[in-house]
């Protein structure tokens, strides 16, 4: 799998792109877009640059500064599709519930053309996908691992040395803690972790060292 990883908008929020990797004469490769929070323009020209073609939107969760880029993406890819939880699909379209009124812009993002559910298997560009519910940042909230758990897109569940906050609306610190043990546990020690903001990190070091996972 190739991934690129883009810092997107004011809160830098992480907006990854994963594809197979590009061998020569494959041509324009599909590619999934995970959380595509701003500057839609950057994301796609990006893709483009790398020979991608835009044939999933994916969401972790509601939160604005993971998916302001949605409308504009579908707009610009329009084989593309959105998926999500059904209760992320849900929040992402309330401007309150996304905390989009909050942040200075209010968006209703359109609803996901499909809804994910817990443990759910799918195939999308080419790659194997598994959605793994972990709430406890905000309820609805999917992790997405990818082959066969060797990668996961953790949104704002885990970060490297930190975890997501979850004194939001629906946020439950013990249950995202929780979460977070069950999940690192179930993935190698070296499957790579894309989390919503910062840098990539290992399950194994986050399981060791993390000092929100240590009581
Ligand atoms: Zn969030």
């Amino acid at each position: 799998m190739r991934t690129l990883t883009l810092p997107v908008g004011e809160l830098g929020a992480n907006c990854h792109i994963a594809s197979r990797e590009a061998i020569p004469g494959s041509g324009i490769l599909p590619c999934v877009v995970i959380d595509p929070g701003a500057e839609a323009e950057k994301i796609d020209a990006e893709a483009r640059k790398a020979g991608l073609a835009v044939e999933l939107l994916l969401l972790t969760h509601s939160h604005a500064d993971h998916l302001g880029a949605v409308d504009r993406l579908l707009d610009l890819w329009p084989a593309a599709s959105l998926a999500c939880s059904a209760e992320t699909s849900r929040r992402a379209s309330d401007s309150r519930l996304n905390l989009s009124l909050y942040l200075g812009f209010p968006l209703a993002c359109r609803p996901a053309g499909r809804f994910i559910g817990d443990g759910e298997n799918f195939a999308a560009a080419g790659l194997e996908w598994r959605a793994i519910a972990v709430p406890g940042h905000e309820p609805g909230e999917l992790v997405y691992l990818a082959e066969g758990g060797k990668y996961a897109f953790t949104g704002d569940t885990v970060f490297a040395g930190s975890i997501g906050r979850s004194d939001f609306p629906g946020g439950d610190g013990p249950l995202l803690v929780a979460g977070i043990r069950r999940l690192l546990a179930s993935l190698p020690p070296d499957a790579v972790l894309f989390p919503g903001h910062g840098p990539a990190t290992r399950a194994g070091d986050e399981l060791a060292a993390n000092p929100y996972l240590a009581l």
